[in-house]
């Protein structure tokens, strides 16, 4: 059977755990970059891989990851290199659910959050770490994060990652782990530094590119508008009015126009959110997830901020500013019409833009049609406030369906008084009708220790942890939301 010709997860060497995994996520055939990169990886081989954002790279890498993890390990044995802090949170999460029956640990480290938390986190069992190479390197000089046991390193995104200036602490890293250790790199782009990187650090590679479909434009209506600078705004709320788009991302140039054009619409009492790499941290993590979840359906942005971002469904792509590289162009555009779906991509240009536009014509083959201010009518003005009136659906967090049968309890005694996991487990399959299978992940925290109970027993476990001992003390035992 040839590569393309496999139309199920169930065709590849995989166990029925990651197999239940990828049925509950909703992945019921491999895309085209999974049907080139499993077979490579789950044979043992090193990848290449040039794909676009979009095109199911993550699950490409994580289902051979996760397959191969032994879970008795205790020190991490894959680490996972992102260029921003949300890529690392996004790609932590899809490794964990497909890791999620296997009951993997797949901690997520990057800066601009308080070194402790994760510091704790490490010193725990850790299966697969996903970070930022700067906190990486941080945690590696604390010695928190230790890299003897490593046997994959994932370079993700790896043209940002140097982009951003990433490339000594990606270096030092490929030169820190084990020797045999297995490296793999996706890109959305092969330009020369990245291939002297391959060169000098990946071995018996396999190279894979697919031009996904997210590339391709042809599911994209595109549509520009000439304006100047001093009406744009206007220009802006017109067109904004006439398409009344049910989501989207509007890209500006720098963090200060994201900052300006978000005052802006909300003083004209237009919903949106934004997301540039000023805001705090916490802040923009909770953006990336009120957006996915629908919570608000404009999110002004900045293109670093939101590169690689997975937001599904999105209708609209507005270029507030004109990009400034043709790439940036494509990139930006192939945030819509995908996944079969259909989607628009319209774009503000001043006469200062006008050549940039001229030659992402030429780049993209696909001309830019110009067309006149649009006349906003009574009707379509209606329509569109009542539209930002309308109550939003908000979408369950993906990953959902892994959870259920799971109860995760918050037990009162942590590091401080010496609770140790053997403890928890110890007194947990002492209850009858409880075994080491039942318990998903354990995480103890300075005084405080969460347990996950599998397999619907949950509620059982809690009413009898009211009353039995765990390391000689009655602890408070509690239902509490998921570990974060
Ligand atoms: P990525 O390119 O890794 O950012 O993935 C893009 C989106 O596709 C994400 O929302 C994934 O969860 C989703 N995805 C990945 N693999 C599959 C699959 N085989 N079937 C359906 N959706 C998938």
């Amino acid at each position: 059977m040839s590569n393309q010709e496999k139309e199920q997860f169930s065709d590849y060497p995989l166990s029925d755990r990651i197999l239940e995994a990828l049925e509950a996520l909703g992945y019921n055939r491999p895309t085209d970059i999974q049907k080139e990169v499993l077979p490579v990886l789950l044979a043992g081989k090193n990848a290449v891989v040039k794909a676009p954002t979009g095109s199911g790279k993550t699950a490409a890498f994580a289902i051979p990851v996760c397959e191969s993890m032994e879970w008795e390990e205790n020190l991490p044995q894959a680490l996972i290199l992102e260029p921003t802090r949300e890529l690392t949170v996004q790609v932590r999460d899809e490794i964990f659910h497909i890791g999620r029956k296997k009951r993997l640990k797949v901690p997520a480290v990057f800066g601009g959050v308080p070194v402790d938390k994760q510091i704790q986190t490490l010193r725990q069992k850790s299966h697969i770490v996903v970070g930022t190479p700067g906190r990486v390197m941080d945690h590696v000089r604390r010695d928190s994060l230790k890299l003897g046991n490593i046997k994959w390193l994932i370079l993700d995104e790896a043209d940002l990652m140097l982009d951003m200036g990433f490339v000594d602490e990606v270096k030092a890293i490929c030169a820190l782990i084990p020797a045999g250790c297995r490296i793999s790199l996706f890109s959305a782009t092969l330009k020369p530094e990245i291939r002297q990187l391959v060169e000098e650090f990946i071995q018996d590679m396999v190279p894979i590119a697919v031009e996904g479909s997210a590339e391709s434009p042809d599911s994209i209506t595109q549509k520009a508008y000439r304006t100047d600078t001093e009406e744009k705004y206007q220009t802006f709320l017109k067109v904004l009015m006439d398409e009344n788009p049910e989501s989207c991302i509007i890209f500006c140039g720098t963090r200060e126009m994201v900052n300006v054009l978000f005052r802006k619409l909300r003083r004209d009492r237009i919903f949106c959110g934004m997301l540039h790499g000023d805001m705090e941290q916490k802040e923009r993590l909770k953006t990336v997830d009120a957006f996915r979840r629908a919570c608000f359906r404009y999110l002004i942005a900045t293109d670093v901020a939101a590169r690689g971002i997975d937001f599904d469904n999105i209708t609209h792509v507005f270029n507030y500013d004109f990009p400034t590289g043709r790439e940036t162009y494509v990139h930006r555009i192939g945030r819509t019409g995908r996944n079969g779906r259909s989607g628009t991509a319209v774009s503000l240009v001043s006469p200062e833009e006008m050549r940039m536009a001229k030659q992402t014509q030429e780049y993209t083959g696909r001309e830019l049609p110009f067309l006149p201010c649009p006349v906003v009518g009574e009707e379509k003005e209606k329509a569109f406030w009542k539209s930002q009136r309308s109550k939003a659906v908000i979408k369950p967090a993906k990953g959902e369906a892994l959870n259920a049968g799971i109860l995760c309890l918050s037990i009162g005694g942590g590091r401080k008084s010496k609770l140790r996991a053997c403890d928890i487990v110890g007194t947990i399959c002492g209850i009858p009708g409880m075994a080491v299978s039942d318990i998903g992940i354990i995480d103890i925290r300075e005084s405080l220790t969460y347990v996950e109970i599998l397999n619907g027993k949950g509620a059982m476990v809690l009413e009898c942890l009211q009353t039995r001992p765990i390391k000689g003390k009655i602890r408070k035992v509690r239902k509490t939301r998921g570990i974060s």
